[in-house]
């Protein structure tokens, strides 16, 4: 072999053989713990240089002892302590948000998976957006409250934000192929959730505990319940609108209670090409880091054979009216994505804590997005301004028992 070629495989092969580099935004909840686990079987491609979490000290440490990242944050200052003690001195400890905006802007970093829980991931995850590195993106709520900005800001650095979401991921696999103009209608699958089957009047008695055995996935509780009241879904399509740059009469939702099918798309051939696996968030996490190559892993085989049909039916709207609302908030814009989703996020944790029943959650987002009559959003303080109105303005409705 000439030397060229051979100087040019070894450059090649030293590319190829580079470990990428991921820091993880929210380690210990279930999209993160499923992101170490495609690490821990990824065969050395990955090296995970940060890690996170908000409160689980135990387990961050577990994490921090099998993966040895340089920097550790724990979202809960009063806790660095606790943290510090448990982990080697070689690892630098920090806390809070700015701890966690600290690794967000690393600079040593391929990877960002953005995997916090709620509003909280908006920051942290704005900030990861700003290095021009790829975002693997699980936080949904920072498209859903900032997506114009958040994808502006994405294209002026030259950052990939791709989908974590299993839906999104199904979606970006289906478009990748084709040009985008030709795309027709985006349809994202929903489970249907926990009370798929259970009557309208009956909604209203339905408890955390048994809002939270989700019959196909294993979540973390605010996406769990989000998925009950199928508020999942409606965030999901907003989450949609941005990923993938296409109006919002273009995204649909179906009920599809075997979850296989992530989500399919309709081009204007009509033609439709969905994505199928079993339910298990290590092939989305997966793709979000190895893209755009497919790799071997050790996930259950999708035996169609076996599972014997698929079923699809229209969501219920008068049991699950988020839906109906969401297209509403979806065309009037500005902050009342942001509204919406901050204050589902109050009544979510009020239901936990069983101080509102569950149709209440829509009862208090509805009456939020409705209240609010500045919508208008010129910059990315006007979202956390609207938030935290739609904070007060909800914890008020609830602690008055207004809704
Ligand atoms: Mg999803």
């Amino acid at each position: 072999m000439c030397p060229d070629i051979l100087f040019l495989c070894e450059v090649h092969y030293k590319i190829v053989m580079k470990k990428k580099k991921i820091s993880i935004l929210g380690s210990t909840g279930s999209i993160g713990r499923n992101c170490l686990d495609v690490v821990r079987n990824s065969g050395g491609r990955f090296k995970i240089v940060s890690l996170s979490a908000g409160s689980n000290v135990k387990l961050l440490a577990a994490q921090i002892k099998e993966f040895n990242p340089r920097v550790a944050v724990i979202g809960s200052v009063s806790k660095v302590g606790e943290l510090k003690k448990l982990v080697p001195r070689s690892v630098k400890v920090t806390g809070g948000m700015e701890g966690l905006c600290g690794i967000a802007s690393g600079r040593d970093v391929d990877i960002f998976v953005s995997a916090l829980v709620g509003s909280a991931g908006l920051l942290p995850t704005i900030e990861a957006v700003k290095t021009g590195k790829r975002v693997a993106l699980a936080n949904k709520e920072s498209l859903v409250m900032a997506g114009e900005f958040v994808m502006k800001l994405a294209r002026k650095k030259g950052t990939e934000i791709l989908p974590v979401d299993s839906e999104h991921s199904a979606v970006f696999q289906c478009i990748s192929a084709n040009r985008k103009e030709t795309v027709r209608k985006i349809t994202l699958t929903a489970s249907g959730g926990p009370f798929l089957k259970t009557g309208i009047s009956q909604m209203k008695n339905m408890t955390p505990s048994k809002a939270l055995k989700h019959p196909r996935w294993k979540m973390g509780a605010k996406v769990t319940i989000d998925s009950a009241t199928l508020m999942n879904k409606a965030l999901e399509v907003i989450e949609a609108k941005w990923l993938f740059d296409v109006p919002s009469h273009m995204i649909d939702v179906v009920i599809h209670p075997e979850s296989i099918v992530h989500s399919f798309v309709e081009f204007v051939d009509r033609s439709t090409i969905a994505q199928m696996s079993i339910p298990d968030m290590r092939i989305p996490i997966q793709y979000a880091l190895t893209y755009p190559e497919r790799v071997a892993n050790h996930v259950r085989h999708l035996d169609m054979a076996r599972i014997g049909k698929l079923t699809f039916e229209k969501p219920d709207m008068k049991k699950f009216p988020v839906l109906k609302l969401v297209y509403e908030v979806l065309n009037k814009g500005g902050v009342l994505p942001a509204v919406m989703s901050s204050s589902n996020e109050v009544a979510v944790n009020s239901y936990l804590k069983g101080r509102i029943k569950l149709t209440d959650i829509f009862k208090v987002v509805s009456r939020a997005v409705k209240a609010r009559k500045d919508i208008k959003a010129k910059c990315i303080d006007d979202i956390f301004k609207a938030d935290k109105w739609a904070v007060n303005y909800s914890e008020d409705l609830i602690n008055r028992k207004v809704f």
